[in-house]
């Protein structure tokens, strides 16, 4: 098994990976270079209480929390045709983009650290909605190079969009 994800060399340019960095690629470059920074701006706002409240009322047979520290923290795994890495977000669904990238970044880490080839599957319970996604290394690879890039470079310019109202770090780009 060749390691790509967790070599030396990533771990040296990027620390360690978390899923919110893939999440933040597609969602926000500003933030994925902030939380990179460990810059740490405020406390639960009211969609992190939302997030948590969906965590702890649904899928509650099911969730087995699977802890890869410092990594991930994968909501449940199951394994009814081979290995399925479930995901529960809030919303519709209707960018589902950060999420899909943060799954596959799961799959592709569980397949580092147990040689086993997995699946992926996002629920949106709010509107009882799910989406599959594929083991795609290729992605992933070229994710890596895109937060690498951000994160070397100076903190890109904040642009108003809809996550603002309620992000963190809401006051620090806009007061
Ligand atoms: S407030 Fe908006 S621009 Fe700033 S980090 Fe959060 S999502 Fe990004």
């Amino acid at each position: 098994m060749s390691l790509t994800i967790l070599s030396d060399e990533t771990s040296i340019h990027l620390g360690r990976l978390g899923g919110l960095f893939f999440y933040d690629l597609y969602s926000c470059p500003t933030r994925l270079w902030l939380s990179h920074k460990n810059i740490d701006a405020g406390k639960d706002n009211e969609h992190i209480l939302l997030g948590k409240h969906i965590d702890d009322t649904t899928f509650k047979q099911e969730r087995k929390e699977m802890v890869f520290h410092g990594f991930a923290a994968i909501d449940f795994v199951k394994k009814p045709n081979g290995m399925e890495i479930h995901e529960v977000k809030k919303g519709k669904g209707e960018h589902p983009e950060p999420h899909i990238a943060q799954v596959r970044y799961y799959i592709e880490l569980f397949y580092e650290m147990t040689g086993k080839e997995a699946t992926g599957v996002i629920h949106y319970p709010m509107v009882r909605k799910t989406l599959q996604v594929k083991r795609d290394m290729e992605s992933v690879m070229a994710d890596i190079m895109k937060i690498e890039n951000i994160i070397r470079d100076n903190c890109p310019k904040p642009s108003r969009i809809p996550i603002c109202c309620g992000c963190r770090y809401e006051e620090m780009c806009w007061a």
